[in-house]
């Protein structure tokens, strides 16, 4: 899509030039020549020759007649060549172009679109490369949303030019931008040292590694803690994605990983970040599989650039939430030997990142500690989202201050997904799925050992058509009692059925018996607290056998028992969950405390520190 929008018109096509050091299509301006511009007709492999050497500045690519034409400056004056070459050549001629870090143009040839569009994949990637290397970024690390540390536009076409220092971007993001994530700050602390005292280390015969690897979930930070260091240190920040590095032309994303390292090369200390490792960094496969071929030149590229640092002050950082599918070469002494956890915040993390936002914006009183119980399994990326969400809300009622009623309002819509409004719910449908979502959020209220449910709702949010949400505890223990009460809240959908419907309950319950199901067998089998007693069983004695006879007996009586706790909880009960089924079919969404008031005369129990939401459909 970016790529579509930046190549399609002229416009795209000039701003690939390099300013600097020829004109843009090769006619006019010299470089420090003196004599006037010569024209020359040469072979394809002459031409290839001079591009090799890095003769030639700048080259056009004309489709429809197949010629390219390049500029280079020899014995001191401007000449241009105009080559010949076969057709259906034009994307090796472009991977030899820009492995001789040509700056490549299109000429949209007279034929029109159609010719252009076979090119526009050809093109896309210099432009997108050069834009992606030397756009600058003028903008806060904070305010740039999803796609982190990657500009889509550039001011100034003279940063388009490859291997030039002096445009290299060092970024303003500092650590104190960076939060809940501290382990991971501390181990990249020590770099900035590094970096900015280089020769000390040298003359104390200490090498530093120089690959890291960030292994974390998306929008946990990876992104912005490599920007971060390059700003602490003061060093220019070279960044790709790894998949865009993977293109259909082979030669491609060699070229680019060339061209972004000796980027790095000429400005000296620098960082290198490859988001997206995984990309082009998995396992090579033995025998050649087409489509592999180009992901595996890129990763070649990439390690012998990784070999030729063993002395420099560049570290090289990448991305990755897969560290398992990598080729082991990458993990290689000397590679990337070094890993640091970026793991989803916990409850303090994200309270830290929530204040960091909040702390910039006019917001009325908030509790950003009850906040981050309810937002469990929210990385910083959403937490970011979330604030942003609450600010649009405010701006759009012409309020200028966030209140807790637009952090909830945004919370609704950023956790859950935003709401199928207009989905037609048949009546039914709606009632059936009240009692089963009053069901699992009563029982996790009034069960002692069992987790308040944060909020329950009827609206359909994807495939499930309610939801009850749970936050899990941050804590490291799973007691027997916590772990019964898990089965039983699991429990309430089935049974907040049978209260309306008897016997004839629906499938709604489906994934709520997975899920239990999956918890019973582990109590039996790892934790000891079923029928069988202590001991652990292995995954293969519980498909056949005597023994997987008794852990299904064992996880059955599991299961049967928190079906009986949970009716024998809820039946008696039925007028109060009647309630607060008509408050739900009434409100659509009640939070914890709502469902609390509106159960008033039943005991409240249970509390909630959280790291992970689940869900409970
Ligand atoms: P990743 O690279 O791990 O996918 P990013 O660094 O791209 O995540 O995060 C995207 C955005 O989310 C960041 O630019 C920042 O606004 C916000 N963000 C993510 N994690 C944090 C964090 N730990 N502290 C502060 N902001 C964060
Ligand atoms: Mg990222
Ligand atoms: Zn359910």
């Amino acid at each position: 899509m970016v790529a579509g929008a930046l190549v399609a018109g002229p416009m795209a096509v000039s701003a690939v030039a390099a300013p600097s050091r020829t004109s843009t299509s090769g006619t006019s301006a010299a470089t420090g020549g003196t004599g006037p511009a010569v024209d020359r007709t040469v072979g394809l492999s002459d031409f290839l020759g001079l591009v090799r050497r890095g003769d030639v500045a700048s080259a056009t690519i004309g489709s429809a007649d197949h010629t390219v034409t390049g500029s280079a400056v020899s014995g001191g004056r401007l000449v241009h060549y105009t080559v010949a070459y076969p057709p259906g050549y034009e994307g090796r001629l472009t991977e030899d172009l820009l492995a001789g870090h040509v700056s490549v143009v299109a000429a949209p040839g007279s034929s029109g679109a159609s010719d252009l569009a076979y090119l526009l994949p050809l093109l896309a990637a210099p432009v997108l490369l050069m834009l992606l290397l030397g756009a600058r970024r003028r903008r806060d690390p904070g305010q740039s949303g999803k796609r982190g540390g990657f500009p889509h536009s550039a001011a100034n076409p003279a940063a388009f030019a490859p291997g030039r220092a002096e445009e290299a971007e060092v970024p303003t993001t500092r650590f104190a931008d960076v939060a809940g994530i501290d382990e991971a700050v501390d181990e990249l602390t020590g770099l900035v040292d590094f970096l900015a005292d280089t020769e000390r280390y040298e003359a104390a015969g200490v090498e530093m590694p120089h690959g890291y690897l960030l292994v974390g979930p998306p929008g946990t930070g990876k992104t912005l803690l490599a920007r971060a260091l390059a700003g602490e240190a003061g060093v220019p920040f070279f960044a790709m994605g790894a998949s865009e590095f993977v293109e259909s032309y082979v030669g491609v994303g060699a070229a680019r990983v060339r061209t972004l390292f000796d980027r790095a090369r000429t400005a000296g200390k620098s960082i290198v970040f490859i988001d997206e490792l995984d990309a082009i960094g998995r396992t090579r496969s033995t025998h050649s599989v087409p489509g592999n071929e180009e992901r595996e030149t890129t990763l070649n590229q990439l390690l012998v650039e990784m070999d030729g640092f063993v002395k420099s002050s560049i570290i090289v950082l990448a991305a990755t939430n897969r560290p398992d599918v990598l080729d082991s070469a990458l993990l290689r002494p000397g590679r990337f030997d070094q890993q640091i956890t970026v793991p989803a915040p916990d409850r303090r993390g994200r309270a830290r990142i929530l204040e960091l936002y909040l702390r910039r914006r006019n917001v009325e009183e908030v509790d950003t500690e009850a906040l981050s119980r309810r937002t469990a399994g929210f990385t910083g990326a959403d937490l970011a989202n979330l604030v942003n969400t609450a600010a649009l809300l405010a701006v759009r009622e012409g309020s200028l201050q966030i209140t807790e009623r637009h952090l909830d309002e945004a919370l609704t819509t950023v956790a859950l997904g935003p709401a199928r409004k207009s989905a037609v719910v048949l009546e039914r449908d709606r009632r059936i799925t009240a009692w089963h979502e009053a069901g699992h959020a009563l029982a996790g209220l009034w069960l002692p050992d069992a987790e308040d449910p944060i909020s329950v709702s009827i609206i359909p949010r994807g495939p499930a058509g309610g939801v009850t949400w749970f936050p899990d505890p941050d804590q490291l223990f799973l007691s027997r009692k916590q772990a019964l009460a898990q089965l039983a809240v699991a429990m309430g959908g089935r049974v907040g059925e049978e209260l309306l419907l008897g016997e004839d309950f629906t499938q709604g319950a489906a994934q709520d018996f997975k899920v239990a199901t999956d918890l019973a067998r582990r109590m039996v089998t790892e934790y000891g607290m079923g029928s069988l007693g202590p001991g652990y069983v292995a995954p293969e004695e519980t498909h056949l056998g005597v023994l997987a006879e008794k852990v299904h007996q064992a996880t059955d009586d599991l299961l049967r028992q928190a079906l009986e706790t949970t009716r024998s909880l809820l039946t008696p009960a039925r007028a109060t969950v009647a309630r607060a089924v008509e408050a739900l079919l009434e409100e659509e969404t009640l939070e914890r405390d709502d469902l609390a008031r509106i159960c008033q005369e039943a005991p409240v129990t249970g509390s909630g520190g959280s790291s992970h939401a689940s869900v409970a459909a």
